[in-house]
């Protein structure tokens, strides 16, 4: 069983933000999650999307948002578990015991609970051919757009992620094909008249109300059947590459089991971002409060609270006030 002062649950940027103060105030943290790396949805689903409200940053690559986060927390040592889901939480002795799907338990006397949406998985369309080449041709997010140089591809939805791929792959595939099953988009109405005009320019092709009807290829993704939702016509497309956009499905997970007081499947938190459960907070996504807006910065700001509290939780000698980082630079932050 190793120990730690805090545990931290979730690796996205509220997570890294509250280790990275946790860290300030002498104590010494673990990060859990079950994704390969840190940076939650920002490294998952969108590194190479540019973020315009982050303060201070007039517009960020996500994945360099999550690259300065990772530098920001590293001088105070964090210990990154990642591969590993928190399963259960428990209070034993007067500590927290967490166990994880990798079969650990970790001890700590905090916890916080930065867990995003809790478990995301793509939402898949359930057509023949998709699982098998899934990872060979079949994506349901674009991590690198090198991934698709000189592909043709073909884009599935009409919500923002399917518009704006379908316009920034412009640069990049051989030929997009942005199938929807309905003639309406749901993303915004700028993307949408841009995304019509490139159609209209020939730059890229739209096709409403399809949807796919299987996916083939040996071993990989070599054409893809789509079909007109009303009249079942169906059209093979030979394409090197399906990139399903259909949003994500969102659970809590394990932490719905773990007896904290929910509100519409997020945790309940007070302004000092305290859960229901005596020394476990909250941050991000994953809390709800009065006003509670679902954003990175907001996020930043919780994982403040969250952490200063959950510090002086651990050692209630520490004041929850942690003063300026500014004032402490010499003997906290790094050089
Ligand atoms: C396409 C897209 C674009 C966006 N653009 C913007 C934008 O421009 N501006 C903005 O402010 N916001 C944007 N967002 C929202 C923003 O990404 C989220 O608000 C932010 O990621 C929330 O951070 P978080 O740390 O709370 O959670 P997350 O980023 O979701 O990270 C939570 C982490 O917790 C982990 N986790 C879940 N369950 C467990 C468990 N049981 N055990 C251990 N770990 C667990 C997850 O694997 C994940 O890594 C966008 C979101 C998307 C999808």
């Amino acid at each position: 069983m190793e120990h730690t002062d805090v545990i931290i649950i979730g690796a996205g940027p509220a997570g890294l933000f509250a280790g990275f103060y946790v860290g300030m105030r002498g104590l010494t943290f673990r990060f859990l999650d079950p994704l390969p790396e840190p940076g939650g949805q920002l490294a998952a689903l969108y590194p190479e999307k540019y973020i315009y409200d982050v303060a201070g940053f007039p517009k960020v690559y996500a994945k360099d948002l999550v690259r300065g986060l990772v530098e920001q927390v590293a001088p105070f040592n964090p210990i990154y578990s990642l591969g590993e889901r928190a399963e259960t939480l428990e209070r034993v002795d007067g500590l927290f015991r967490v166990t994880t799907s990798a079969g650990n338990t970790y001890t700590a006397k905090a916890v916080i609970i930065a867990a995003g949406v809790g478990a995301f998985e793509p939402r898949r369309l359930g057509a023949p051919g998709e699982r098998e080449l899934e990872g060979k041709g079949v994506y349901y997010a674009v991590k690198t757009k090198a991934e698709f140089q000189g592909k043709r591809v073909l884009i599935v939805g009409g919500g923002d992620s399917a518009v704006d791929w379908a316009l920034n792959l412009l640069d990049t595939a051989k030929e997009i094909t942005l199938i929807h099953r309905r003639p309406q988009f749901r993303a915004h109405e700028a993307s949408v008249k841009e995304l019509l005009q490139a159609h209209e320019e020939g730059k890229l092709r739209v096709l409403t109300p399809y949807e796919v009807r299987r996916i083939e290829g040996d071993t990989r993704v070599e054409r893809a059947v789509i079909f007109h939702n009303q009249t079942q016509e169906e059209v093979p497309l030979e394409v090197d590459a399906v990139l399903i956009l259909a949003g994500y499905l969102t659970k809590l997970g394990p932490l719905a089991n773990w007896g904290l007081e929910l509100e519409k499947n997020r945790i309940k938190v007070d302004t000092t971002m305290a859960t229901s459960l005596p020394g476990v907070y909250a941050c991000g996504d994953i809390v709800s409060y009065p006003g509670k807006l679902p954003l990175i910065v907001l996020g930043f700001g919780e994982a403040a609270i969250a952490a200063n509290h959950a510090a002086a939780y651990a050692n209630p000698s520490l004041k929850v006030n942690p003063g300026h980082s500014s004032e402490k630079a010499e003997e906290k932050a790094p050089a």
